[in-house]
């Protein structure tokens, strides 16, 4: 027990057994793609009390990713937090208020220089300054570039801290970007997401502060492990997408049926991220495919707050299923391996693009042709 966070969140929780701790770590490692045993270390680190001081800073945010955080259960992650990481430093949590409150984050940056994982939550203002975002007199700009100086990882939690988010949709009257673009040379973990998934950011911190490593980044700083299939190569919806049974509109009987989402406008097919298989806050189907509605890409800066939420996504650029079968397979002993593999052949991703092409041709025909009759 160190920081004063920390205090806050254990007179809140009720407390929980060392089997749910162990059970909560391993889901943290198997999120990164990790072994068991690193799991193991996390616990013998925890145990042992070396738990990483995290700095995080709140900008242009509507604190989702903050919410959805201390929202998970099974066990709550803000026992997680109370355990296996010191949260020395968030302004939406904190219990001391003022100078005192900026004392935390002063003697967490000079007790833990070069070792402490700063987190961004948010879009940082950069118009006229940086004037429309302050903290204690300072702008967030300031405070963003000062605590990257010093810290050992950089990690920018959220769609807003990633690439600018939803402030930085147009007209942008504020400048707002994500944290990469005001932090140039550094290393900056994106973990975008609109909330972003907690147990992606837990693997990535806490695989940096048991190894000193981070994951395997892809060009526009993601953590492959999470963001390195599209939404529609693992969607439960997969199947009917393959054999073209489509919801037409809100409520209607393919709606009803849980049948693909791709002509509402659903944005899996172009959007990088593991919400398919990483449901939210431990709840099964916690997630918007799964609730009924289309994703509607906000990992992915190009589609997010730029894209109508109705238009679709282009069909050529679709690919296979990683994780089931198509339903208009040839039945036999087809393993989920064995189609994941087939999903890794160039030639097979070729298939899959004219394939949907044509499914989604087809069923467009049809459904015009249903409208006419
Ligand atoms: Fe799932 Fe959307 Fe792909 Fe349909 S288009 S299979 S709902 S990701």
């Amino acid at each position: 027990m160190s920081g004063p966070l920390e205090l806050a969140l254990q007179a809140t929780s009720p407390g929980w057994h060392r089997r749910d701790f162990v059970k909560a770590c391993g889901m943290a490692a198997a999120a990164v793609g990790l072994p068991a045993k690193a799991a193991a270390k996390f616990v013998q680190n925890a145990e042992a009390g070396l738990k990483p001081s995290v700095i995080w800073l709140a900008n242009q945010e509507c604190t989702g990713c903050t919410e959805t955080l201390l929202r998970t259960s099974h066990p709550s992650l803000a026992d997680l937090i109370i355990d296996l990481i010191s949260l020395d430093y968030n302004e939406a949590l904190l219990v001391p208020a003022g100078e005192q409150a900026e004392l935390s984050r002063r003697q967490a940056m000079e007790r833990h220089k070069g070792s402490y994982i700063l987190v961004i939550e948010g879009a940082i203002p950069t118009a006229d300054d940086g004037i429309y975002c302050k903290v204690a007199g300072h702008t967030s700009l300031e405070i963003v570039r000062e605590c990257a100086a010093d810290a050992g990882a950089i990690i920018a939690i959220g769609s807003c801290a990633s690439w600018g988010g939803i402030p930085s949709a147009d007209p942008n009257p504020t400048g707002a970007k994500g944290a990469p673009a005001v932090l140039e040379g550094k290393t900056v973990v994106t973990i975008p997401g609109c909330p972003a998934n907690p147990y992606n950011f837990l693997g990535v911190a806490l695989q940096y502060a048991t190894f000193g490593t981070l994951p395997e980044l892809d060009d526009l700083g993601r953590p492959k492990f999470a963001y390195g299939r599209t939404i529609h190569e693992h969607c439960p919806r997969r199947a009917h997408f393959d054999a073209g049974r489509f919801a037409r509109q809100y409520g209607d009987e393919g709606h009803r049926e849980g049948y693909c989402l791709y002509h509402l406008g659903c944005k899996g097919p172009a959007t990088y991220a593991n919400c398919s298989v990483q449901h939210f806050n431990e709840v099964t189907d916690a997630w918007p495919i799964g609730l009924g509605h289309p994703c509607f890409g906000c990992t992915e800066e190009s589609l997010a707050f730029r894209v109508a939420m109705h238009e679709t996504v282009d069909p050529n650029e679709i690919l296979p299923p990683s994780q089931f079968p198509p339903i208009f397979a040839d039945r036999g002993p087809i393993s989920p391996m064995a189609t994941a593999v087939g999903g890794a052949v160039v030639g097979g991703a070729i298939a899959a693009g004219v394939m949907a092409s044509k499914k989604v041709a087809e069923s467009t025909a049809e459904a015009g042709a249903g409208e006419e009759g």
